[in-house]
């Protein structure tokens, strides 16, 4: 494959990568055997608020499914918090489109994101959420679902979205991970001519503004010399939550590979 992936040209700071949403074959369908849903639902509400006004959004959700699928919900709905016996929280630091495909996560078990705006700013956000209120499940079908499209678009986040990744994940974030082999796929696999786009000068000050991506790049590099550049966009379990020694819950292979 000669061609460049696709692209944004020169970066707006919107800018990201483009193209519609699928749905990766990864997520697991819910068990029709086990499952009532209406008993999955119950009938109490709880209403959680998004965002800082005048951004802010409400949401009406039901309590039982809502814990069942989250600890920290649970504890912060059931527990002796002041939102257990207001049944209403506020999360003023959340992204309003991100807890919408939370919430359509939450009762369809399917990621679905926006198909009118660009995705992988979309997606980042949900899995800095999911990451944040350690909603593996959700990490990692948001992962999949990113690498998918990533592949299947054959195109590459923009640095400015790499930077934001970065700054909304901890350091051992899968996502970190992703990232900063992607910029090393693109620093290896393309010169400045044959992709203008990514080309030395643009790339050096966003690595200067992200030293943990310039780190981890460089721990990248360490010991790879003479191996092929390998492309980081595919299905694999380096980007799940679980120890490489458990059995994948997505069907994939556990054991860790020998990318660099
Ligand atoms: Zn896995």
């Amino acid at each position: 494959m000669s061609s460049s992936p696709s692209t944004m040209s020169a970066a707006p700071a919107s800018s990201s990568l483009v193209g519609a949403g699928n749905t990766k074959g990864t997520q697991p369908k819910p068990d029709s055997q086990d499952i009532s849903f209406a008993d999955d639902l119950g009938n109490e509400i709880v209403l959680i608020t998004i965002g800082v006004a005048p951004n802010q959004e409400i949401f009406p959700i039901h309590k039982t499914l809502l814990c069942s699928r989250s600890t920290f919900f649970d504890r912060m709905f059931n527990g002796g918090f002041r939102e257990a016996s207001t049944q209403s929280a506020s999360l003023p630091e959340d992204n309003i489109d991100a807890f919408k495909v939370y919430v359509t996560w939450l009762y369809r078990n399917i990621i679905e994101v926006p198909k009118k705006a660009p995705i992988a700013p979309v997606l980042i956000r949900l899995f800095a959420f999911a990451e944040k209120y350690c909603l593996e499940e959700l990490v990692d079908n948001t992962m999949d679902y990113l690498v998918g499209h990533l592949h299947d678009k054959n195109a590459i986040p923009w640095l400015d979205l790499m930077v934001s990744s970065y700054a909304s994940t901890h350091t051992k974030s899968k996502l970190r991970i992703l990232m900063s082999r992607i910029n090393l796929y693109v620093a290896l696999r393309y010169t400045d001519a044959k992709w203008e786009a990514f080309n030395t000068d643009t790339v050096i000050p966003f690595l200067i503004r992200c030293p943990d991506l310039t780190t981890d790049m460089f721990r990248l590099i360490k010991g790879s010399s003479g191996k092929k550049a390998v492309d980081p966009r595919s299905f694999s379990c380096e980007y799940h939550q679980h120890s490489s020694t458990k059995p994948c819950p997505y069907g994939g292979k556990s054991s860790v590979d020998s990318r660099g």
